[in-house]
C-alpha cells in the first residue's frame, strides 16, 4: 500500500501543517509540552472555550442562584435543548430531533424501553458480537425486564475475522423474529464504519426499528440520520466532542416518532410550558426532549457550550477530510518505517469504511502502549492485542503523527517495551 513517491520526510509534514486550514484551532487546546496526545477517541482534550463556558456557568450559579434556570447568557432550563440544536448538524438531524441528556448507556436504556415492543413472533433484539460491553449489558437487562432470556433473545451477528462486521451478515440476520436492532456507527476497536443508510433501509423493509450508538463517530465523521430515517441514536460527548470526563450524552429520535410515550418517564421530559404546573398527568414534549428524565447535569453540560462552537466554526466536513488524510498518512508511514515489525493494521483501509482512529494489532500491544506513554506518546490499548491511535484534526498536527511513528519505531527497535509487563492498566 506504500506509494512509490511517498514522502516520509520531516520537511513534508511541516509543509502539510503549513497548508492546513484547521491548524489554527490547535492553539485553543491545552496540550502538554513534550507529549503527543493521540487518545481523543477515548477522552478529548480540554479547550480554552470549554473551560470558559464551564467557568461562566459556575458564575451564573454564583450570581443568580435559583434564577439561573431562566436568567443569564445560558439559562439552564432549556440548555439541553439548545445544546441539542448545536449538535444536530453533526448528526444530520433537525434541531427538535436532538437533545443532550444522560449518558450513552442511560440513553440506550431509554431508547430500548421506548422502542422495544415485542409482539407475536417478533421478540428478539439484534446486535453484533463486537459491540461495546455496556450496550450489551443494557440490552440484556432490557430483555430480562420484559421476561425474555438474553441467551435466546439477544442475537449477536458474528464477525468473520474478529475485526469487522459485514453489513450483508447483519441483513441476513434481520428475520421475522427481530423487533429491534441496535448497532454501533463505528466499531470501537477496528474503527470500521457501518453503512447506516443501507442497514436502516434493510431494517425498515423488514418492518424492524433500528438505532445506532454514535460514540465513536460523533465529531469524527458526518451523518445524515434524518435523511436516512434512522429511528433513534445515542452518543457520548467526552470523546471527539471534547466535553470533559462524564460530560452529558445525547440522543436523537426521528420526528416520525414524536409523541411516542417515553419508556422511562420523568418530569424533564415534559412539555416545558406545562412542567411546572406540577400535575400528576405528564404531558411529554413533542420533540426528542420527551426522552429526558430528571434534572439535567448542568455543570457537566457547560463545557459543551464552548466546545460545540469550535465544531460549528471548523465544520465537520473539513474535520473529516483532514482526519482521513491524517489516518491515511499515518498508516503509510507505519508501513514504510516499521515494515520489519509484526504489526497488523486492523482497521479498514478504505476511506469510506474507516472512522477517526487507526488500530494496530501486535501480540505485545499492552506493553508497547506502556513504553509509548513513557516516551510521551498517548495511545490506548484495547484487549486483547490492539493499539488505537486517533490523530484528531482539531488539535493534532501532521508533525505529531510523524513524531509518534518515529517514537514507535524507536520503542520497537530498541525493544524498550520488554521492560514492561504485557498486561493492561486499569483504564486502558
Ligand atoms: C464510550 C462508549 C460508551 C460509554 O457509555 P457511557 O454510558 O458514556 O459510559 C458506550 N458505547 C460505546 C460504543 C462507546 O464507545
Amino acid at each position: 500500500m506504500i506509494e512509490k513517491h511517498f514522502d516520509s520526510s520531516y520537511e513534508y509534514v511541516r509543509q502539510l501543517d503549513q497548508q492546513d486550514k484547521l491548524a489554527p484551532f490547535r492553539k485553543e487546546f491545552y496540550l502538554q509540552e513534550g507529549s503527543i496526545y493521540l487518545d481523543g477517541n477515548s477522552l478529548g482534550v480540554l479547550s480554552k472555550r470549554a473551560e470558559k463556558s464551564l467557568l461562566d456557568l459556575l458564575d451564573s450559579w454564583k450570581q443568580f442562584g435559583i434564577d439561573g434556570w431562566t436568567e443569564g447568557d445560558d439559562p439552564w432550563y432549556n440548555l439541553s435543548e439548545r445544546l441539542g440544536e448545536k449538535v444536530a448538524p453533526l448528526v444530520g438531524a433537525n434541531s427538535e430531533e436532538v437533545v443532550l441528556t444522560g449518558s450513552t448507556t442511560t440513553n440506550l436504556h431509554q431508547m430500548v424501553a421506548t422502542f422495544y415492543e415485542p409482539r407475536g413472533e417478533r421478540t428478539k433484539i439484534l446486535a453484533d458480537e463486537l459491540t461495546f460491553p455496556s450496550d450489551i449489558y443494557a440490552l440484556q437487562s432490557q430483555l430480562r425486564m420484559k421476561g425474555y432470556n438474553p441467551e435466546t433473545h439477544l442475537i449477536r451477528v458474528k464477525s468473520r475475522d474478529k475485526r469487522l462486521i459485514e453489513e450483508e451478515d447483519v441483513i441476513k440476520a434481520m428475520t421475522e423474529e427481530v423487533a429491534l436492532i441496535v448497532l454501533p456507527s463505528v466499531l470501537y476497536r477496528s474503527g470500521q464504519i457501518l453503512d447506516i443508510k443501507r442497514l436502516t433501509k434493510a431494517a425498515h423493509e423488514r418492518g424492524i426499528l433500528i438505532g445506532f450508538d454514535l460514540c465513536h463517530s460523533i465529531g469524527a465523521i458526518e451523518h445524515q440520520l434524518s435523511e436516512w430515517e434512522v429511528d433513534f441514536a445515542v452518543w457520548c460527548t467526552y470523546k471527539y466532542l471534547n466535553g470533559g470526563p462524564g460530560s452529558v450524552g445525547g440522543l436523537y429520535v426521528n420526528k416520525k416518532h414524536f409523541g411516542k410515550a417515553p419508556g422511562l418517564a420523568g418530569w424533564f421530559g415534559s412539555n416545558k410550558d406545562k412542567q411546572f404546573d406540577m400535575e400528576h398527568t405528564m404531558i411529554p414534549a413533542e420533540t426528542a426532549g420527551a426522552y429526558q428524565i430528571g434534572t439535567p447535569h448542568i455543570l457537566s453540560a457547560a463545557p459543551l457550550i464552548g466546545s460545540l462552537d469550535i465544531f460549528a466554526e471548523a465544520g465537520i466536513a473539513n474535520l473529516r477530510k483532514k482526519s482521513l488524510c491524517m489516518t491515511s498518512y499515518m498508516m503509510k508511514l507505519i508501513s514504510r518505517e516499521l515494515a520489519d515489525v509484526h504489526f497488523n493494521i486492523g482497521n479498514p483501509l478504505e476511506d469510506k469504511r474507516r472512522g477517526g482512529h487507526i488500530y494496530l494489532e501486535h501480540k505485545e500491544a499492552a506493553r508497547i502502549c506502556k513504553a509509548l506513554k513513557v516516551n510521551g506518546v498517548i495511545p490506548d490499548f484495547r484487549a486483547p492485542n490492539g493499539i488505537r491511535f486517533a490523530p484528531v484534526p482539531l488539535y493534532n498536527s501532521y508533525e505529531d503523527v510523524w513524531k509518534a511513528v518515529r517514537i514507535l519505531k524507536k520503542v520497537m527497535e530498541e525493544g524498550q517495551y520488554k521492560q514492561f509487563e504485557n498486561e493492561r492498566g486499569i483504564i486502558a
